[in-house]
């Protein structure tokens, strides 16, 4: 299956959720965040075409990792791609997070038209939620930009139907902030 990427599989990052992660950059997002970190992932004709065939190869040969993680860019752009590579690394054992400029509550509500939304849900262990907001730029928001983004339990959230949030990784404003997350138009 193509997907298009921002860079060539990084295989040790330790800022990009727990652990050892080796990082898929998909490339496209239309989220447009002021003070994005990385705008060059955002043209949806940038970065190359690949195959998740040859991503799976890579994944196979990696070693002493915990996870992958699936950043961009928004993996949310590229469903089935970002699908497929999530079930593969289930299957190899690996654990699965995800960045993504949509809330949970949007990719729930995306979920009921495009069923492979959910089967991506459900393929998450992780999801770092929200788009950054460069007024809540936060150096004690551990693996994430800004204190509004969540880090989400995605199995115990399908169960529950509402999003929860990962204990250790909440900070204090964490919670109003999620009440007062910005409206993200939805695209897909
Ligand atoms: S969602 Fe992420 S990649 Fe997209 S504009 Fe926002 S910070 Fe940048």
């Amino acid at each position: 299956m193509k997907v298009r990427l921002a860079a060539n599989l990084q295989p040790d990052s330790i800022v990009d959720g727990e652990g050892v992660r080796a990082v898929v950059w998909m490339q496209g997002c239309s989220h447009n965040c002021p003070g994005c970190h990385n705008p060059i992932t955002h043209d949806f004709n940038g970065g190359f075409l690949t195959d998740t065939e040859d991503l799976k190869r890579d994944i196979r040969e990696l070693k002493l990792v915990d996870g992958i993680t699936l950043s961009g860019g928004d993996p949310m752009f590229q469903i089935e791609a970002s699908l497929d590579i999530a079930k593969f690394c289930h299957e190899c054992g690996l654990n699965v997070w995800c960045y993504t400029g949509y809330t949970f509550e949007q990719l729930l509500a995306i979920s009921t038209k495009n069923p492979k939304m959910l089967e991506l849900l459900q393929e998450l262990d992780v999801l770092v939620d929200g788009k950054f907001v460069l007024a809540k730029k936060s150096l004690d928001a551990q693996f994430r930009g800004s204190s509004n983004q969540r880090i989400i339990d995605v199995p115990n959230s399908l169960k529950s139907n509402r999003a929860v949030c990962i204990k250790k990784y909440e900070i204090k404003d964490n919670i109003k902030n999620q009440l007062k997350q910005e409206e993200v138009p939805i695209f897909i």
